[in-house]
């Protein structure tokens, strides 16, 4: 049995003005041929999944190409076209060699090119070109995946992550290999049934951990211990994307039983439609969350910053929270991360011990504050780049690009520090602070440019946590963005929606 593996990802946000290039796949990661597997080996990631399923179930793999960007804008034409070549021609080439039996793909399913809004089914057709309508491709999927029903019908079974931070990447890789040793060798024979749903959840309460999504989870793993059931997906789905297929989906697989998929995904699209309204945020205003933390008796306090969320396709430079915690006069404060790459190199140029008087943040659009006017200190340089050692993408490098750490003077003798990173990273490790010389659990404020993710690590850490209220491409406020595309009616943006599942 000898099985491709690869995969391209991206999550795009429609709303986001910088496209996604080739470049940022490469500054991210791209890797092709053998090279995939000392990347991936041992890695918490859908591939490290494939690998292991594939020591573990004897079968034998192809590398192909793996990329993915950071959250951003629409996948440029080109990158899209040269990404999905390359991977086209390493299929192609494995074919040439000896018969492949299968092929295993980590894709997204949130991902918008400028060539199609289905950028997984642009992927899977170029695909299917290659390897026929027959053999099995098995794909994992990010959580806020917008799934059409083309997309489904392209891939023998979908695998998304059941975890929202996404601690499961890799399970869920070993899931998928494992189910096409069994399609493959043990005569399964998957049929799947999508059901999407007229509900367009904000991402801050998409995490599994809380309710309504633990008892989605719950269902679902009930669901799929039922006899004949192959896999349950549950997809929130990725909001700030104006595409018609944005939106929460269910996708059942069963083994040949179209009927058995049909009713198991409307039952828990079912249960998810009941508890629509859990789905709605209400965030802390600013200074309010700022006063709060200050206030407490003690920390750290995490706050937040879920309008600037760099995971989601925001620039990470915005600047309102920063500029609360300086006039507020908090103290003992971390902003993790602060993207701004003009700020980096005028803190490299002023060196460690420096004095820096710079405007911060606030240049990539007009969503995300002011550039803000500080003055403040340089207390370390670095290259950036940390290995994760939490439970989220676990021995995965990251990397900042060129990074300075500054001490930031606020009111009433105040201080701020704040890690100004070169390229967007969303805080998903402790690491991001710790290998800036910051050790997170003696700060009394840690701010983060995350909406959900961060949560993975600092949980344990927090002694409280706050969604803050601050605007931006990744605000829950959806109804302050302006949707065209997008199919309506959906709730919350109408609350009248109606959904019934027959
Ligand atoms: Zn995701």
């Amino acid at each position: 049995m000898r099985v491709a593996i690869g995969g391209i990802s991206h999550e795009s946000s429609t709303f986001a003005t910088v496209p996604t290039r080739l470049e940022d796949f490469a500054q991210r990661s791209r890797v092709e041929g053998d090279d995939l597997i000392p990347r991936f080996q041992g890695t918490k990631t859908p591939i490290g999944g494939f690998l292991d399923a594939a020591r573990d179930a004897a079968f034998a793999v192809v590398p192909t190409l793996h990329a993915s960007a950071t959250p951003g804008g629409p996948v440029t034409a080109e990158a899209t076209e040269v990404l999905t070549r390359r991977l086209a021609e390493w299929l192609r080439a494995a074919l040439d060699s000896d018969p492949l039996d299968g092929v295993l793909l980590a894709l997204h399913g949130a991902m918008v090119s400028e060539l199609d809004d289905d950028g997984e089914s642009y992927i899977l057709r170029a695909v299917r070109e290659v390897v026929g309508p027959d053999l099995p491709v098995i794909v994992t999927l990010d959580l806020h995946g917008n799934i059409t029903q083309e997309m489904v019908g392209l891939a023998t079974i979908v695998v998304a992550y059941d975890e929202y931070p996404h601690t499961d990447p890799y399970e869920r890789g070993y899931e998928a290999g494992l189910l096409m040793a069994r399609v493959v060798r043990g005569g399964v024979r998957p049929t799947a049934a999508i059901v999407k749903l007229p509900l367009l959840p904000a991402l801050q309460r998409q995490y599994t951990h809380a309710e309504p999504m633990q008892g989605v989870k719950r269902l679902a793993r009930e669901i799929e211990h039922e006899r004949g059931i192959l896999n349950v997906s549950y997809l929130p789905g990725f909001p700030w994307a104006d595409i018609a297929p944005a939106g929460f989906s269910v996708i059942v697989t069963s083994d040949d039983d179209p009927a058995q998929a049909r009713d198991a995904a409307r039952c828990l699209a079912a249960y998810v439609w009941d508890r629509r309204d859990e789905f709605v945020v209400r965030p802390v205003p600013v200074d309010e969350a700022v006063r709060h933390a200050i206030e407490a008796p003690a920390g750290p306090i995490v706050l937040a910053d879920i309008g600037d969320n760099p995971g989601g396709g925001s620039p990470a430079d915005g600047t309102v929270l920063l500029e609360a915690l300086l006039r507020l006069g908090a103290t003992d404060a971390v902003v993790v991360p602060l993207n701004d790459p003009e700020a980096a190199r005028e803190a490299f140029a002023a060196g460690v011990g420096g004095q820096v008087s710079l405007r911060l943040g606030g240049k990539v659009d007009t969503f995300h504050g002011e550039p803000l006017s500080v003055r403040g200190r340089v207390v370390r340089l670095s290259d950036g780049r940390f290995v994760h050692t939490g439970p989220m993408s676990t021995g995965v490098e990251m990397n900042m690009g060129p990074t300075a750490v500054l001490e930031l003077q606020g009111a009433r003798g105040g201080h701020v520090e704040v890690v100004v990173s070169t390229y967007r990273q969303q805080p998903t490790d402790l690491e991001m602070l710790r290998s800036q010389g910051i050790e997170p659990t003696t700060k009394r404020i840690i701010a983060v440019k995350s909406s959900v993710h961060f949560r993975a690590a600092f949980t344990p850490v927090a002694r409280e946590i706050l969604e803050v209220d601050t605007p931006g491409l990744t605000s829950p406020k959806l109804e302050t963005l302006a949707f065209h595309r997008l199919t309506r009616p959906i709730y919350p943006l109408d609350p009248d929606t109606a959904w019934s599942p027959d």
